[in-house]
């Protein structure tokens, strides 16, 4: 089945937010790097998942029902033994939800040089919107975004990345390395292109995006969907 008939169908069956876990599997599919991913129901599958991953792993709840994760508890990080994955499974099933619950193995990303944030949203008179910015408090604080029109050109997507004040972050700031520009620029483009085949989607977060000297990885992503009954 093809990604655009996967999420006709998902649309069509109600379903509004895709998990972390489909999310990213459909960035992959697009060519976007992503943490590699296993999801998992029991304790053996999920300990077996981890030792193929190999440790450290970071362990995630997947339910329906749980969004922002980390403010549930739902993230467990650096995971590094059979032990400390034992323990992230059974503080994970402890976390209160009415959805059904699933786990996302991956791989724990290298530090990044910094954390990017790279979304789209519907804009009501323009529809789809491309945004980009430096992840964190500058993001949360201080609103350091930019926004083009979709469909953008690779010129709007390097405007896109060196309007924001926090560019130099990006640049070399302070003995860093300097940020692979050409990453995100590429990673812009596929998004765009991404949203304009598929009129489905309504929102889309990549959140965060590591970013290296060489390429990105994007660490924790949400799409959601229009609904067929606004
Ligand atoms: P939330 O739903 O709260 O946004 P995330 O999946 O973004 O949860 O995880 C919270 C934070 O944990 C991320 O911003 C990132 O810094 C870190 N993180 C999440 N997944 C990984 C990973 N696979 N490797 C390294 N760090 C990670
Ligand atoms: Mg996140």
């Amino acid at each position: 089945m093809s990604i655009s008939d996967i999420l006709k169908q998902k649309a069509a069956a109600g379903q509004k937010v895709l998990t972390e876990y489909e999310s990213k599997e459909l960035l992959k599919e697009i060519g976007i790097p992503i943490t590699e991913q296993k999801l998992t129901k029991t304790k053996d599958e999920t300990l077996s998942a981890a030792e193929e991953l190999g440790y450290p792993v970071v362990m995630k709840l997947m339910a329906e029902d749980v969004v922002h994760k980390s403010d549930m508890g739902a993230v467990k990080l650096n995971i590094k033994s059979k032990e400390a994955a034992e323990q992230a499974f059974d503080e994970l099933m402890e976390i209160p939800s009415e959805a059904e619950k699933q786990i996302s193995v991956q791989k724990m990303a290298e530090e990044p040089i910094t954390e990017l944030i790279i979304g789209m949203t519907t804009d009501p008179q323009f529809g789809p919107a491309l945004m980009f910015g430096i992840g964190g408090i500058l993001v949360e604080l201080l609103e350091d975004v930019s926004f083009r029109i979709a469909p953008i050109t690779e010129y709007d997507a390097k405007e896109m990345i060196h309007e924001i004040k926090g560019f130099p972050l990006l640049d070399g700031f302070r003995g860093k390395p300097k940020a692979d520009i050409d990453a995100i620029v590429e990673t812009l483009m596929k998004i765009s292109d991404f949203v304009i085949k598929n009129e489905e989607i309504y929102e889309m977060d990549l959140n965060p995006v590591f970013i290296y000297k060489e390429g990105l990885i994007c660490v924790d992503a949400r799409i959601i969907l229009k609904s067929e009954t606004k």
